[in-house]
């Protein structure tokens, strides 16, 4: 039977360690600082630009939060006992590029490291998100997180209402809204982040409005364009996750394919009459929007809101459900929508969900698709 001891030699004989002196001389920008420790000991401080993932939670959320396993990480953890064990449990997850810093934080500050204490919450923010603070998956450094993060949001109609409510809401520090409309008489029934004195308004305009009446803590940023290949590149790389609350299947394939070049994930939304769905495209863990929907349906099979109609109702469903997995995936809790469909029927109060598979053949995220995306190549359907 193994002691502590036993384990601890046993863990250190599978991984690679380095320490904090040797590590300052053979830097790598490239490293993903992981920080293994609790959330009260990384409030203490810590090594600037670390993700903070504590040791429970690794198992369960490092794929999510570190989708490539080929990237270089460097895992610490206090005093270097725990980011060991992390490595080890890394390796076994199939991560091929790890270390550990031994001596942990306090020797990387004891030899001169760069540490920094986190900002902390002001007596203001601890009050307007009090109910986040109270939740530990949460908590002041997962609230911390949310205002650090930058969202896109593609779409500010009946999903994208709720979807930027409860974002701004929960203090998103920086969203992105893309409209290129106008707001008209006929969106009041469902889009519910305009109101009567803004028909005639640029979308974009009457959204930021509402967003900063609701929290001044939220950076708008305003695309008013159309998203094609020639912007949606340099638009997304701002952004850290996308939600897409758009109706346009070309716009749709635009964004899959730059969002795979930017490594980030799409939170995909559609409605159609009394019927919805929600799912996150995130290769390689899951399929992305050309597996799901190789080629866009024909056009009579596909009709828009405004010529099928919609219950004013669903959109705020579905665009919550959205809400729900963009602010998952940016405190990295739960189990996501990646590679599962999640539809709705309004009419049966059904909901279901389904596994969704990647084609291996797809030309944007498969085995084959190494080319398109390394010559930039966004192909518009
Ligand atoms: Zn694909």
């Amino acid at each position: 039977m193994s002691n502590f001891r036993e384990l601890l030699t046993n863990a250190r004989a599978q991984i690679n360690e380095v320490e904090p002196a040797a590590l300052q001389a053979k830097w790598d920008s490239e490293w993903v600082l992981l920080d293994v420790r609790e959330p009260e000991e990384a409030a203490q401080g810590t090594i600037p630009g670390s993700i903070l993932l504590p040791r429970g939670n690794l198992e369960l959320q490092v794929e999510t939060v570190i989708p490539d396993k080929a990237t270089p990480i460097l895992v610490y953890c206090t005093a270097g006992v725990r980011s060991c064990f992390a490595a080890l449990t890394l390796g076994q997850l199939g991560y091929t590029n790890v270390t550990s810093l031994s001596g942990g934080f306090e020797a990387w500050k004891d030899q001169g490291g760069t540490w920094q204490v986190p900002k902390r919450l002001d007596d203001t923010q601890r009050r307007r998100y009090h109910r986040h603070l109270l939740l530990p998956e949460v908590g002041e450094e997962g609230q911390r997180r949310l205002l650090d993060s930058r969202v896109l949001l593609l779409g500010a109609g009946g999903l994208g209402s709720p979807i930027a409510l409860y974002l701004a809401a929960a203090g998103v520090g920086t969203l992105g809204i893309l409209d290129m409309d106008e707001v008209d008489l006929s969106n009041l029934q469902r889009q519910i982040i305009h109101t009567t004195d803004s028909v005639g308004m640029r979308k974009v305009d009457s959204a930021r409005a509402t967003v900063r009446a609701l929290n001044p803590d939220v950076n708008v940023a305003t695309y008013d364009v159309h998203l094609d290949t020639t912007n949606t590149a340099s638009i997304i790389a701002e952004y850290d996750l996308v939600v897409d609350g758009t109706d346009n299947f070309a716009t749709r394939y635009v964004i899959n394919d730059a969002a795979i070049h930017a490594n980030i994930p799409v939170v995909h939304g559609s409605i159609y009459r009394f019927e919805g769905q929600v799912t996150v495209f995130a290769p390689p863990q899951g399929p992305c929007y050309r597996c799901f929907q190789p080629t866009p349906p024909p056009i009579e099979f596909a009709p828009s809101c405004s010529q099928a109609g919609v219950f004013g109702v669903l959109p705020g469903i579905i665009g919550s459900l959205q809400a729900t997995e963009v602010l998952k995936l940016l405190l990295g809790i739960g189990e996501t929508l990646v590679g599962r469909l999640l539809t709705y029927d309004a009419l049966t109060q059904t909901l279901n969900t389904y596994r969704l598979k990647r084609d291996p053949q797809c030309p944007s995220c498969g085995t084959q698709s190494t080319n398109l995306s390394d010559q930039h190549t966004i192909q518009a359907v």
